[in-house]
């Protein structure tokens, strides 16, 4: 069976919790019935059912039945990906029984500990953290019943960018007494689509990577939509200049990690470029932006100007692309990390799209070989021969500065930040 990550959709009388799988192939009947158990408190539990190809319901009772059921949705996902589609999570529906039969029969302990997204002392069951249901359903059914952010708990303070699509805000969240950012795009749609948007948008609760930005909440407020997300005060990479390599590495390595988790949950980035990757003075690295909701992404695209510079020579010209355009894209940025960059990466970027070449390789002084082969890789005119994720994971510029080291990152963006500060302090000459 496959030991991919998987997205099980338990279906309640109150609504749909997701829950994220990281190695189905270690989860249990009994761990399952437990996670049930905790989003349906009041009902008895004993078995669940899913749907096979025709929409009968199986029932599944003990292990070997769960394992024929991953099975089975493990062949379908497989499908639907080579239909090009992204799969849809594994539906369970619940059984309550008439007797509370014998509950936790392999005396699973539920383990609490505060809820860190807001003040109250919330229980949250750690029982199945080990087979990694990772955001507990508890958590889920509150974040899917309610969101966790209301427009009028937010104190907005200073904008702190503006790209194609909208505005970023650093805010404050009064109830959660945290810092956000939060991006408002104006959209002039119907409330179909904002529905299917708020839908489409319900992925990135499961995103749980310390390489991806953390979503909290997103709501639309007449036609605007909000998108409240972490904030991260070093800001975004574009803004860096002369990234020096050893710093540069480690950037590497949280956004490949983070290319790499997305990727895993058949997410394509869409927009890897400098303004989408940002720091924090912890040196936490984090991507943020990725297009999960086609929708938004098209309603955006029909205000957006201009060409994007970072975009893979396939998806410029119109024909199919997957991962290997985001691999694309991570080269073209971290190029801009040459003198002169950004009119190099651009000249680059259309020889390569106009003649069918790879780009030429540029050895520049201050950057050592591994790192210039690595851009050089990415940037392959041809999609396959860019490197695959596994690869990319492996190459020896990245196997190099995969330390964990987050104190350099920390160090170089703090120093950065107080040379901003103290240029903003002396005013234009
Ligand atoms: P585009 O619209 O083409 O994607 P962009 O990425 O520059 O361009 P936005 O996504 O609107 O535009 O972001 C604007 C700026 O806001 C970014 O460049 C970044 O500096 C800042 N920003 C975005 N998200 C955050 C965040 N979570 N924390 C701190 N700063 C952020
Ligand atoms: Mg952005």
């Amino acid at each position: 069976m496959d030991t991919e990550a998987i997205v099980i959709r338990i279906k309640t009388p109150s609504g749909d919790m997701d829950s994220s799988v990281d190695c189905p192939s270690l989860l249990n009947f009994n761990d399952l019935l437990v996670a049930i158990r905790d989003v349906m408190p009041e009902a008895t539990v004993t078995a669940f059912e899913y749907e096979d190809e025709v929409g009968d319901r199986i029932t599944v009772r003990s292990d070997e039945e769960l394992k024929a059921m991953l099975s089975y949705y493990c062949n379908t996902m497989n499908e639907q990906r080579m239909n090009g589609l992204l799969p849809d999570p594994l539906q369970i529906f619940p059984r309550a029984g008439k007797t509370p039969g014998n509950r936790n029969i392999h005396g699973l302990k539920v383990n609490t500990r505060p809820n860190p997204a807001n003040d109250c002392t919330h229980a949250v069951p750690d029982s199945i953290a080990n087979n990694s249901l990772k955001k507990s359903s508890a958590e889920l059914k509150r974040i899917l019943t309610n969101g966790q952010i209301n427009a009028q708990d937010i104190h907005y303070q200073e904008q702190l960018g503006h790209g194609n699509g909208g505005t970023v805000y650093k805010a404050y969240h009064v109830l959660g007494k945290r810092v956000l950012a939060v991006k408002v795009i104006p959209l002039d749609i119907t409330v179909e689509l904002q529905k299917q948007i708020m839908s489409e948008l319900e992925i990135l609760y499961k995103c749980d990577s310390p390489y991806i930005i953390t979503f909290f909440s997103a709501f639309f407020v007449e036609n605007r939509i909000s998108i409240c997300t972490e904030f991260m005060d070093g800001g975004s990479l574009d803004v860096y200049k002369r990234i020096p390599e050893h710093v540069l590495g480690r950037i590497a390595v949280a956004v490949v990690k983070g290319l790499t988790y997305l990727w895993s949950l058949k997410i394509l980035h869409r927009d890897v470029k400098p303004s989408n990757m940002l720091v924090n003075t912890r040196g936490q690295v984090k991507l943020c932006d990725f297009g999960v909701s086609t929708q938004l992404v098209n309603s955006i695209a029909k205000t957006y100007v201009g060409t994007n510079a970072y975009m893979a020579p396939e998806r410029i010209s119109g024909e199919q692309y997957g991962i290997h355009a985001d691999v694309w894209s991570v080269g073209i940025s971290f190029m801009e990390c040459f003198p002169c960059s950004g009119l190099i990466s651009y000249l680059l970027s259309k020889l390569v799209c106009s003649t069918s070449q790879d780009p030429p390789v540029l050895h520049i002084g201050q950057f050592s070989e591994k790192f210039v082969h690595f851009i050089t890789q990415c940037m392959r005119r041809h999609p396959k021969e860019r490197p695959a994720p596994n690869n990319l994971m492996d190459h020896s510029f990245i196997v190099q500065y995969n330390d964990g080291n987050a104190e350099v990152v920390s160090m170089w963006v703090c120093r950065c930040l107080e040379e901003r500060r103290a240029q903003q302090a002396q005013g234009p000459i």
